[in-house]
């Protein structure tokens, strides 16, 4: 793998450095792409509460960092069979050969705080009803308060013909299902960038962790080719289920790549989900909400799948009844308490909640010391205080060594953090953020530092 113009640590020089430093203090504290730092709370709360934490991942553990800091006495248990800790946001870094694989992974044990119980098997069932849960191995765990952090269902199973194990053969590429299948991605990308040629790039319609990396992934492939000296040879299309002139859901922010990718010649089709893959033939079939169907040939395929809740919240009490978040099974929390709507003691963190925005890193970092405040209020006896605006955040790399960082709330409005970033502006530093501060500003968010 090569990484060619990578701007290592030996690049920088001491006063650069220095700048760098301050920085990131900044990145932690506004959060790195990332809000206000939560109100310092000293005190702790005794109880004998039992909280059962789903989910290891960001949300679970950041959430299980701060709980066990601010109560005295409570018992923890964690519930989550993986071991391994990726960081996801370096997926797409990975995906487009400018990261080794081997940042993207850790090991949740040594995130987990101490004193916390960690039961290694997944959640089976969620039984609001009696406050339990039930795992794979059929452990009946009881609860006074539960908080559901189980990230969400990558739903690849709805494209006929995928094979996440082909992922790297054939052209066929997707940043989104693992460490592994980032890097087989930029194998395929690389083969592929050698000759250049047809490039097939997609985007589902509905709720996606992350909804910049199917457009961080189109303009890197662009890059790529640029840089192999193929563009020239190469067409770059994009396909999408949204409708006519719709890539991302802030408008100023959507119609700024667009103009890009006019710019650049790349291709929107848009009303066209992908619905099949026939990966050695490398032809995808894309149709339209009528159900007129088109076979494309593909040199190179970048494959994002549509995403739900987990099964076990999808088919659970916890899962919105009804409304647009019903069908993907999502959590049914209030989006400002982030709350259960009906079962009081329950809260939701990270990907897996029913509102309305907020599937990234970045809205863990805003939400998860409001939901572990809020919780410790509700044990206290008192009402839940702390209100999540929506926060969530993309830095969206538009070449190797630029992007722009994209901040916004529940209403779509930009909420820059960092006053030396411009939002819309392609910017060095901004891809210095994502390059270097944002993995830091992760493991502190993890351990619930900020
Ligand atoms: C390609 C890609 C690029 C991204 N880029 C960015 C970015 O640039 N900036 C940004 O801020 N964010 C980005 N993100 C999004 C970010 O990584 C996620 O939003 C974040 O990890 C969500 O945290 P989470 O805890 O909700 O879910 P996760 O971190 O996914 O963790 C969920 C955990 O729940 C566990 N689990 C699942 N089902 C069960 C069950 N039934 N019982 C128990 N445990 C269960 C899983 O094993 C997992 O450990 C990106 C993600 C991807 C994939």
């Amino acid at each position: 793998m090569d990484h060619p113009t990578n701007p290592g640590p030996g690049a920088i020089d001491v006063s650069r450095r220095r700048w760098l430093r301050g920085l990131s203090a900044a990145t932690l504290a506004a959060g790195g792409g990332v809000a206000v730092a939560p109100k310092a709370r000293a005190q702790t709360t005794k109880t004998k509460a039992h909280i059962v934490i789903a989910g290891s991942g960001l949300g679970g553990i950041a959430v299980a960092n701060r709980l066990s800091r601010m109560l005295d006495g409570a018992r923890i248990t964690i519930v989550d069979a993986k071991q391994e800790h990726n960081y996801q946001p370096g997926y797409t870094l990975v995906a487009t050969g400018i990261w080794p694989v081997e940042k993207v992974r850790d090991r949740n044990a040594d995130y987990l705080p101490a004193g916390v119980e960690w039961v290694q098997e997944m959640v089976a069932e969620f039984d609001p009803e009696a406050n339990a849960v039930v795992t794979t191995g059929g452990k009946r765990i009881a609860y006074d308060y539960l908080v559901v952090a189980t990230g969400l269902h990558l739903d690849y199973a709805q494209i006929e013909g995928m094979d996440v194990a082909a992922i790297g053969t054939h052209g066929l590429g997707s940043v989104y299902a693992s460490p592994q299948s980032a890097l087989a991605t930029w194998r395929a990308m690389d083969a592929f960038r050698q000759q250049g040629g047809h490039a097939v790039m997609t985007l589902p319609a509905g709720p996606l962790k992350c909804a910049g990396a199917p457009l961080k992934m189109t303009f890197l492939v662009a890059d790529r080719l640029r840089q192999a000296g193929t563009l020239g040879k190469s067409h770059v299309d994009f396909f999408t289920g949204l409708p006519t002139d719709t890539v991302f859901g802030v408008k100023v922010v959507n119609d700024n790549v667009i103009e890009r990718w006019d710019a650049m010649g790349v291709e929107r089709h848009h009303l066209n989900k992908l619905v099949a893959v026939d990966i050695g033939a490398r032809q995808a079939t894309f149709a339209t909400p009528e159900g007129e169907r088109t076979e494309v040939g593909y040199d190179f395929l970048h494959v994002v799948p549509p995403m739900r809740a987990t099964d076990a919240v999808k088919k659970s009490a916890l899962a919105w009844k009804e409304g647009p978040m019903a069908p993907g099974g999502w959590l049914e929390v209030d989006k400002v308490t982030l709350r259960h709507q009906r079962y009081p003691n329950v809260f939701g963190v990270g990907d897996i909640n029913g509102t309305p925005r907020g599937k990234t890193a970045a809205t863990v970092k805003k939400s998860a010391p409001i939901v572990a405040h809020n919780l410790v209020e509700v044990i206290a006896g008192r009402e839940p205080d702390d209100k999540f605006d929506g926060y969530t955040s993309c830095p969206l790399i538009v070449r190797e060594g630029s992007a722009m960082l994209i901040e916004f709330d529940y209403d779509g409005k930009l909420t820059p953090s960092l006053p030396m970033i411009e939002p819309l502006q392609e910017s060095y530093m901004a891809w210095l953020m994502k390059y270097r501060m944002l993995k830091p500003a992760y493991v502190a968010v993890l351990k619930g530092r900020v």
